[in-house]
């Protein structure tokens, strides 16, 4: 197979989805869907797949984008960014065609308030918008923490779980480390957004660290008593950067209790103190603010959908996708929400023409570099079972693989990103 058909099966994989939908409802296009007002609220993973594919199911759909920023910064591609593997215009991307190709109107504006029984939405700057079928994919948002004197604003300590400024930042203190400095990386209690992201930061700083400031060392704390990935992230850091990432599970720290920003220091449970030049706490995480603010999720802090459209089961015409959503097995990924996207576009499609939903298949895949030139992936893919999204088989790299695997898979990750992100703005 070539590297070319691989990127664009595995990557494609997402767009399987569209594959199945095909014509989603079996009607001529411009029957479809004419004069429905559809509000999707972020421009992200989930949102910008969701707009797109509605206005391709339904070119007479009225589509509305509402996001905050102007150019959108992914988080896939920012461990590259903070490790100086590429320039930050790496992971930014322009909303322009989505505009102007797509028929998608763009507001740059934050929804304040959504009056669901009104079907209406406020924004920031006070305008109302009403809406037939709203679709929200706010991402996360961070959990109070009991760690005493911690605040995930504090540029002290930057988190980089949401790109852009927060990816600058990180990428500037590793960079001005003197050699010999200590870099503390703590992940929280699963769940998070990208399972296998803080191990991936690890392995990156460490390939920079290798190369501009050999004597230093990075320490994981985790929140967690294992890892995504695990088996195949310690291989690669034995061969890649022996000695240098050291990893404490929360049994053995029992866990972060406060802080000290003065000399970025961390102090755990188990009466240990860890002092880091760079400290990255990575806060634990519930849905965007949005969907919790409207009474959306439920006490685990995501939100219940129906699994064959993403409804909202507490409220009627609203959908949520991507990390906000509990989907049944699925991981929170922007492959994940890239997925659940094109099933809730052809579910919103099939409400207002009045059709069934289609069954569909689910799927998402990961990559994880640890150098430029060594990657490793999970692909996992998904059915409704018994009203459920339930993982129905998964793949990962394997333990035993040669040089060129590993590159391979490197090349393929760049592929990944290309065509997703091509998916999502192009
Ligand atoms: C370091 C890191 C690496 C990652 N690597 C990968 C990877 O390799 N592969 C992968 O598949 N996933 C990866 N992920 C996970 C991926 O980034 C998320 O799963 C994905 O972004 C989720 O998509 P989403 O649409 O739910 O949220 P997002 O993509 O975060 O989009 C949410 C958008 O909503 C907007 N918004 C929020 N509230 C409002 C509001 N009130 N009004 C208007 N707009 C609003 C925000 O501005 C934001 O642009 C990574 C994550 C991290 C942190």
């Amino acid at each position: 197979m070539t590297l070319q058909r691989r990127h664009f099966i595995q990557t494609l994989g997402a767009t399987g989805i569209l594959a199945a939908i095909g014509n989603p409802i079996g009607l001529s296009l411009s029957q479809a869907a004419s004069g429905a007002r559809i509000i999707v609220v972020g421009g992200g993973f989930g949102g910008t797949i969701c707009a797109k594919y509605i206005r391709k199911f339904s070119p007479a759909a009225s589509v509305t984008l509402i996001e905050p920023k102007t150019t959108f910064f992914s988080c896939p591609g920012s461990n590259s960014v903070i490790a100086g593997l590429h320039p930050i215009k790496y992971i930014r991307h322009s909303y322009d065609k989505l505009g102007a190709e797509y028929g998608i109107s763009i507001i740059h504006d934050m929804v304040s308030s959504i009056d669901g029984s009104n079907n209406k939405i406020t924004l920031k700057s006070g305008g109302q918008h009403s809406y037939d079928y709203l679709v929200l994919s706010p991402g996360i948002d961070f959990r109070e923490t009991a760690i005493e004197a911690y605040n995930p604003e504090d540029e002290t300590f930057p988190h980089a779980w949401k790109a852009g400024d927060q990816t600058r930042l990180l990428r500037d203190q590793i960079r001005s480390m003197t050699d010999g400095d200590t870099v503390i990386i703590a992940p929280p209690a699963r769940p998070f957004r990208a399972p296998p992201a803080p191990y991936e930061r690890a392995s990156l700083i460490a390939h920079y660290l290798q190369e501009n400031k050999p004597r230093s060392k990075i320490i994981i704390l985790d929140g967690n008593g294992d890892f995504s990935k695990q088996d195949l992230f310690t291989q690669g850091w034995e061969k890649l950067y022996p000695g240098m990432i050291e990893w404490i599970g929360i049994k053995d720290h029992g866990g972060i209790t406060a802080v000290h920003g003065a000399n970025r220091e961390v102090m755990t449970a188990s009466g240990n103190h860890f002092t880091g030049q760079v400290v990255n706490i990575i806060p634990p995480q519930k849905a965007g603010l949005i969907a919790t603010q409207t009474g959306l999720a439920d006490d685990s802090g995501w939100c219940p959908v129906k699994p064959d459209s993403f409804e909202s089961t507490v409220q009627k015409n609203i959908y949520v996708i991507g990390d906000s959503c509990q989907a049944g097995d699925m991981t929170k990924t922007g492959h994940a929400a890239n997925s659940q996207g094109k099933v809730c576009a052809a579910a919103i499609v099939a409400a207002i023409t009045g059709r069934p939903i289609m069954d569909v298949t689910y799927n998402m895949s990961i990559y994880s570099l640890l150098s430029p030139k060594y990657a490793i992936s999970l692909s996992e893919n998904y059915q409704l079972t018994g009203g459920r999204i339930s993982k129905v088989s998964s793949d990962s790299s394997a333990l035993k693989a040669k040089k060129k695997t590993r590159r391979k898979e490197a090349q393929y990750a760049a592929g990944w990103y290309k065509s997703i992100t091509d998916d999502m703005f192009k």
